[in-house]
């Protein structure tokens, strides 16, 4: 049987949801499928709204060039992104407030945005304290990292280690619940006359010549004006499918979540062997690995392990409490960690919207506007260039 539609979006996260909102609150006739693949990143992240400290690489960032360099993590050296995507982080990251509070009013959801001090990065060594002098110091007016003593750190966070040699604060980077965002976009794309073919793989895009012109979705095909892959990991296998190149690798993510305690923590900590959040029931979620394992979404004991020794030994009291849940996800990754987003050359009737891997859902709200502004053909709010797939040739 053959349908037809506007634009299929294939993929149901944080990117294929918000992106089918922003369409559908144009005018545009959308349909998402979505086929929850195990490993899925938006129901895997932690969360952390963290643009500042994930673009100098004091977020996961300084994890994931730790198991790059395969140095001792102590020993870890944040690297950054280039400053035009720490200033589109910024600035998806300034929508939160306004995006909480209107996708409350369109569903009822409230995506838990959270509001504590900051992000902070613990230093372990004398080394890591000059690679943060030096970020501290190259940033423009206007963005704020206070370098803490090790005394300033025990007032702060007074569960936190004292065997450390300082802190870094980003005040305002806190965090949100990720499946209640994507969940409260896909509600609010649903809202404006979206609609959802769920437990539904799109198998393959077709192509005639310069042209996409629909998908296979089990036995029916689905014709359409643009397709958006928003398929995560799963994002550079879809576009093989019609002879397009895009360079999006998994990897992944393990994460423990403890039981529910009392507040322990107040800021969002980050160190080069984990991350710790205090999430909204009280459970501590403690991330993450950034490992290349291909599609294999388990957990490993190496991997808890690694986290749980990071864990305890930044919050010792950790030792005592219990593991509630133990998880890994796929993050979409890129070669060079920018999200892929918009058309690509010599083609048309396709969109990216992928690419998000350790700040999808921080960046999701920029990302999905930007992806939909160029499909429908209005002036994107910020240059979609640095974001396009043809920067990687091919
Ligand atoms: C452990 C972990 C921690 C993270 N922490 C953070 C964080 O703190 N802050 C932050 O900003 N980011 C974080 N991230 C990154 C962020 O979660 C991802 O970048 C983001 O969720 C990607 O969203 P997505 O919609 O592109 O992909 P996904 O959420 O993976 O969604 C893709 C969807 O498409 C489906 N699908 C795949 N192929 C098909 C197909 N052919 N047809 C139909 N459906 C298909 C999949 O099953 C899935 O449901 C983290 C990621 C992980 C794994």
């Amino acid at each position: 049987m053959t349908h037809s539609i506007d634009v299929v979006i294939a993929g149901g996260g944080v990117m294929g949801n918000a992106t089918a909102w922003e369409l559908s609150r144009r005018g545009v006739d959308v349909l998402i499928v979505d086929r929850q693949q195990p490993g899925r990143a938006t129901s895997a992240s932690a969360g952390g709204l963290w643009p500042i400290g994930e673009a100098v690489g004091l977020g996961c960032g300084v994890i994931y060039q730790a198991t790059r360099s395969g140095k001792d993590s102590t020993d870890a050296v944040p690297e950054m992104l280039p400053e035009v995507f720490r200033d589109f982080l910024v600035e998806s990251n300034s929508r939160f407030p306004e995006l909480a509070g209107t996708l409350q009013d369109r569903t009822g959801l409230d995506i838990e945005l959270g509001d504590g001090p900051g992000l902070l990065f613990l230093m372990n060594s004398v080394q890591q304290q000059a690679v943060v002098d030096n970020i501290a110091r190259g940033l423009p007016d206007g963005f704020i990292l206070e370098l803490l003593s090790t005394t300033d750190v025990a007032e702060l966070e007074p569960a936190v280690t004292t065997d450390i040699v300082g802190g870094a604060l980003l005040p305002g980077e806190f965090q949100v619940n990720p499946m209640m965002l994507a969940e409260a976009f896909k509600r609010a794309a649903l809202a404006e006359g979206a609609r959802l073919q769920h437990d539904e793989l799109v198998s393959a895009i077709h192509r005639s010549g310069d042209r996409v012109t629909g998908v296979t979705l089990g036995e029916d095909r689905i014709d359409c004006g643009t397709v958006v892959n928003a398929a995560g990991a799963w994002a550079g296998r879809l576009a093989a499918t019609a002879g397009i190149e895009l360079p999006i690798e998994p990897i992944r993510g393990q994460v423990v979540l403890t039981e529910a305690l009392p507040p322990l923590i107040s800021t969002c900590i980050s160190t080069s062997s984990c991350y710790l959040v205090q999430k909204h029931h009280g459970e501590v979620l403690i991330g993450s690995t950034t490992e290349n394992a291909g599609f294999d979404s388990s957990v490993t004991e190496v991997g808890i392990r690694d986290l749980c020794r990071g864990a305890v030994t930044t919050v010792p009291v950790l030792t005592d409490i219990c593991i509630k849940r133990m998880w890994a996800g796929l993050r979409p990754g890129t070669p060079d960690e920018l999200p892929v987003l918009g058309p690509v050359s010599g083609l048309e009737g396709y969109a990216n919207a992928t690419g998000g891997f350790r700040t999808g859902i921080v960046a999701a709200p920029l990302m999905a506007r930007v992806v939909a502004q160029s499909v429908v053909g209005e002036t994107t709010d910020v240059a979609i260039e640095p974001y396009l797939a043809g920067r990687f040739g091919g």
